[in-house]
């Protein structure tokens, strides 16, 4: 904030203020022109230079950009994580993976899992019936496994056994009772044996946002008396040996690994005992919950996580391990069904700066011997300027910044002085925060000064469009420019976005150890744009969103970083128009061209306008419908 300090800014600062190694993952990095680079094991692309590639083929900012290559290496190291931990561990059975569609069903997605995921035959978690034609119709590889979760009627249950006719290996993962006399109806009806899972509660209480997708009042899972039930029903119809897969899944982004391993151990308990019971087990599925260090902090916070992914591999490895040996029962094959950690790092948000809104002193007024004898008594208050006297400062301005409006309202003061009184009040304001933020204890009144006087920035995106968790739970994302940051970022903002609803806006930001409420950012330069990069974004963040204010989905690109860093646009897909929208909420375009149109020429007929000018203004409004929602610079 200080003009003083001119100290040359170091790309390495801008890294540590930001925290790309904290939170990247290693794939994201700043370059030696200050720029953020996304990269891979062998190559490394500014995203910048992708911008530009956007622009120049009129992709207007917001665009969300996907790094296939970030993908394709998130499923690559899960595989070898869980490979490398059976390996050294002695563990004698495989891991397989499957996606969960929900996490994101984007087409696009979707099929590009399916195809990094072939060599590892990595196969997909359906909860529905759209979810399970996607499955059918993208994956190949078989013996794949496709996971139903949810509740299946009868046709979901016909395409699962398709599924098996087609030689994946699908399972029926019974959520509720009443959906076994349905498999079991609909596998003899057809001829095809079912693969049954089910799905336990446990009781261990996991902490982070999704607990109560785990323990006693969760939603999902038989109790341990549905399941003795279960039990007795199949043995009866000869279809205990279908039983092949126990499913649990104890919630999503679990910070703390202990909790991890004690709902593990649980688990085993009731393999060991449906085995026991007769059941040929086969498959330990563990569900979702592999979280993602969102702020880097490494902790068991609930955006952070406190293990690494081998880490996560070995435990859930090892306590399989050492369970199951004490029970003297064959290793299952492990499965998990992580959605948020294979997916999340692979998108960034990217918007524009359309404007910024400071909280400054515009000018401050020269100290002379015939002023106004408030603005002296203001001068009085910069003097008293230390840290034990922080708060009597504060009261003090506040007071007197009152008294010249008071003395205003009464015609005692003219519009000038009171001004001047403003804009010390403010000058103050910021020398007093800036005390603050070296200060041991803050006084109470004095805590959210700094916040109160950030700058505000405005993107152009809509929160409720990109980034839905930030305003629904919460969510932190790591939010940073992806250039400049060779300069030193001297302003402290908030980030507002075009939807005109206050509740638009970004005020908690990841800190170097904690949350914070303003991010440092760069002053705007004339004529020139600022981008910024929400990372971290693929995950659950592109179905939930809605159309607030009629903003639509944003421009999309996918790229992939070639080994001589160059990059290839693999797809582009441009967002919604404004036309689309309007459709989705049940407007006919075609119809409201019309109506424009006869506007018009009744304004041509009363002689408001030239039939020339009514062209232009059937013309604008035209290309506005069949323009994007967001703001537009022209060229
Ligand atoms: C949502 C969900 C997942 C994905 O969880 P992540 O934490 O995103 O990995 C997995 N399994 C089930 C049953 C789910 O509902």
């Amino acid at each position: 904030m200080n003009a003083i300090e001119q100290a040359q800014w170091s790309i390495a600062q801008s890294n540590e203020l930001y925290g790309f190694e904290r939170w990247g993952n290693d794939y994201f990095s700043v370059s030696q022109n200050g720029n953020v680079t996304a990269r891979t094991l062998t190559a490394e692309v500014e995203l910048m230079d992708i911008v530009n590639g956007m622009l120049e083929r009129d992709l207007q900012m917001p665009v969300l950009l996907r790094v296939e290559n970030i993908l394709d290496a998130q499923i690559h190291r899960l595989h070898t994580a869980f490979h490398s931990a059976i390996d050294n561990l002695g563990y004698k059975n495989e891991y397989r993976g499957v996606y969960p569609i929900k996490v994101n069903q984007q087409a696009q997605v979707v099929e590009e899992v399916a195809a990094f995921g072939a060599r590892y035959k990595h196969g997909f978690e359906v909860g529905s019936k759209p979810e399970i034609i996607i499955a059918l119709s993208t994956l190949e590889e078989p013996g794949s496994m496709i996971i139903c979760n949810g509740y299946k009627d009868q046709e979901f249950i016909e395409l699962g056994l398709s599924a098996i006719k087609l030689g994946f290996i699908c399972v029926f993962v019974v959520e509720t009772p009443t959906e076994i006399p349905i498999i079991l109806e609909r596998s003899r009806a057809l001829g095809i044996e079912p693969i049954i899972g089910v799905r336990i509660k446990t009781t261990v209480s996991v902490s982070g946002h999704w607990n109560s997708t785990s323990g006693d009042r969760s939603v999902f899972g038989l109790t341990a008396t549905q399941l003795v039930d279960m039990v007795d029903l199949l043995k009866a119809e000869g279809m205990l040996h279908c039983l092949q897969l126990l499913h649990c899944h104890l919630g999503s982004q679990i910070p703390n690994i202990q909790d991890i391993r004690s709902g593990i151990v649980e688990v085993c308990r009731f393999y060991a005992d449906l085995v026991k019971e007769g059941a040929n087990l086969k498959y330990i599925d563990l569900g979702g919950g592999l979280a993602v260090d969102y702020t880097g902090w490494g902790s068991n916070f609930g955006q952070s996580r406190n293990y690494s992914l081998s880490e996560y591999c070995e435990d859930i490895v090892d306590t399989l391990k050492n369970t199951f040996d004490d029970y003297d029962i064959p290793h299952p094959v492990i499965v998990t069904e992580s959605g948020r950690a294979t997916i999340a790092y692979s998108s960034i948000l990217i918007f524009n700066v359309l404007d910024t809104t400071i909280f400054e002193p515009a000018r401050l007024p020269e100290p002379r011997e015939d002023e106004e004898p408030l603005l002296t008594r203001m001068r009085d208050v910069y003097g008293n300027l230390t840290e034990n006297r922080v708060q009597e400062c504060y009261n003090d301005a506040h007071f007197y910044r009152n008294e010249a409006r008071e003395l205003f309202k009464r015609g005692q003061l003219d519009l000038r002085t009171r001004s001047a009184v403003e804009n010390m009040f403010l000058d103050l304001l910021h020398k007093i925060a800036d005390i603050t933020e070296t200060m041991a204890r803050v006084p109470s009144d004095l805590e959210g000064l700094k916040l109160s006087l950030a700058d505000i920035y405005y993107g152009n995106f809509s929160l409720f469009q990109s980034l839905p968790d930030t305003w629904a739970i919460d969510q932190l994302f790591p939010i940073a420019p992806i250039h400049r940051l060779d300069e030193e970022p001297r302003r402290s903002a908030v980030i507002a976005d075009i939807t005109c609803d206050c509740d638009g806006k970004i005020d908690s930001f990841v800190g170097t150890e904690d949350v914070a409420q303003v991010l440092p950012l760069h002053e705007l330069k004339e004529g020139e744009e600022y981008y910024l990069g929400v990372f971290l974004v693929g995950a659950y963040q592109e179905t939930l969103g809605d159309l607030h204010n009629l903003f639509g989905d944003t421009n999309v690109v996918s790229v992939r970083i070639n080994r001589d860093g160059s990059y290839d646009f693999v797809k582009e897909m441009h967002g919604d128009a404004i036309s689309d929208v309007l459709s989705y909420v049940e407007y006919h375009p075609k119809e409201m061209q019309l109506r424009h149109r006869n506007t018009a020429e009744r304004a041509v007929r009363e002689g408001r306008i030239t039939a020339r000018e009514r062209q232009q203004i059937i013309k604008l409004f035209n290309e506005s419908l069949n323009g994007y929602t967001y703001y537009e610079k022209e060229d």
